[in-house]
């Protein structure tokens, strides 16, 4: 009895939501992990009388204590804070360990030539040009420092751009917040510490790969132009780097737990890789979950009818998304360019288009290519457990564990 009055009082309290509960936590930065780039055996770049790896644990060290001793609350952990060799891999995954809020990478860049200078803030993403491709590429040779990099790393070879096409893959669900913060960093190095700012970028950076949580790569200048490597070792220098990546955390700190924030789902995997799409309308909550959930089972009808099913329906399937739309298009609709094997699914109020069903994703990346090609040059894989939306990095990783 005790039993059926405490679930008919939770179905009670989710369903007529009056406002009893008390209120929630508001969103809070407790702990941020701060990465200093290379170490140990891995120097990084040099300039003519210094390594990155120094330049970087410096700042890192620097940055570090002004957040603890303005922010005595917020956890500081440090990925390093010696000169030691730390895989890539591992950086990230002392961030996911400590549920991080916010990751901060470290990091000088360089230049064959002597003469670039100025600072850069990267998130995770695909590149846009050769030379960002090049500085990604630089920063993921450090794997090959690494005794089992390519178990570790899939096979994933630093120095081959076919390499990064997986990362087209994993649209970031801390997308917008990295690029708030890396926005932040830029502006302050610009205001604050009278930097030249070379903006905001995006590739393929293994270590903000691999976290679960906002992150961005500082480039905090070029060690190669003998002006900034004075600047980058000098004690001024780095406190002035310090405290305006300080400055934009504190400022981050502030817009993520001010009273109009609203916290990302971060913890529900289905809606990673929704951040391509335009921010919806909110909508009563209640009623899209309801429309949603109708929607859905007539969906899966449609998508069980469609021509893939020659297999035994995998449990995970992968597509590649390439159009939204408010209204309901027809698969065989001229606006999808006779796409191969156009289903769709509903989602926040829209209904998404996808292309094939895949068990692998091989096969859904080769298929993205095709869909680019055809003029959807924004289209991106997407994964499905049971007609449920998962983000790929999740079905692979249930695929793999699956395997003996
Ligand atoms: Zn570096």
């Amino acid at each position: 009895m005790k039993r059926i009055i405490l679930i008919f009082g939770i179905v009670l309290l989710g369903t007529f939501n009056f406002g009893l509960n008390p209120p929630q936590d508001p969103y809070k930065i407790k702990v941020v992990v701060i990465d200093a780039g290379h170490g140990g055996k891995d120097p990084g770049a040099h300039g003519k009388f210094s390594n990155e790896k120094d330049v970087a644990l410096a700042i890192a060290l620097k940055l570090g204590a002004y957040i603890q001793n303005n922010f005595p609350d917020v956890k500081v952990i440090y990925t390093r804070k010696t000169d030691v060799f730390i895989e890539l891999y591992r950086r990230a995954q002392i961030a996911n360990k400590a549920k991080a809020d916010l990751f901060i990478s470290i990091h000088c860049n360089s230049n064959d030539s002597p003469k670039p200078f100025g600072t850069e803030a990267w998130v995770m993403g695909l590149h846009k040009s050769k030379a960002n491709l090049a500085v990604a590429q630089k920063e993921n040779s450090s794997i090959l420092l690494e005794a089992n990099h390519q178990k570790t790393y899939d096979n994933f070879n630093p120095n081959s751009p076919e390499s990064y096409i997986i990362f087209s893959l994993f649209q970031s669900a801390f997308r917008d917040q990295s690029i708030d913060f890396a926005t932040k960093v830029e502006h302050q190095f610009k205001t604050r510490a009278k930097r030249y700012d070379r903006g905001v970028k995006e590739a393929g950076f293994l270590v903000l790969w691999k976290t679960a949580m906002p992150s961005v790569l500082i480039e905090t200048g070029f060690i190669s132009n003998p002006k900034e490597e004075k600047f980058l070792n000098s004690e001024q220098g780095q406190d002035y780097l310090a405290s305006a990546i300080y400055r934009a955390f504190k400022s981050y700190k502030k817009e993520m737990e001010g009273d109009n924030y609203i916290p990302p789902e971060n913890k529900d995997s289905s809606k990673k890789g929704d951040s391509v799409v335009k921010k919806e309308k909110p909508a009563n909550k209640e009623e899209l979950s309801k429309k949603e959930a109708s929607k859905e089972k007539s969906d899966k009808k449609e998508n069980k009818k469609a021509d893939l099913a020659k297999a035994k329906k995998p449990e995970i399937i992968f597509g590649v998304q390439f159009a939204t739309s408010k209204n309901k298009k027809p698969a065989s609709s001229k606006s999808f360019k006779n796409l191969e094997s156009v289903w769709s699914y509903y989602h926040n109020g829209y209904y998404k288009y996808v292309s094939g069903k895949y068990p692998n994703i091989k096969d859904a990346i080769s298929q993205m290519k095709t869909v680019r090609a055809k003029g959807f040059s924004d289209a991106f894989v997407v994964a499905f457990k049971n007609g449920k939306r998962i983000s790929p990095k999740e079905a692979m990783k249930l695929i793999n564990s699956k395997k003996p």
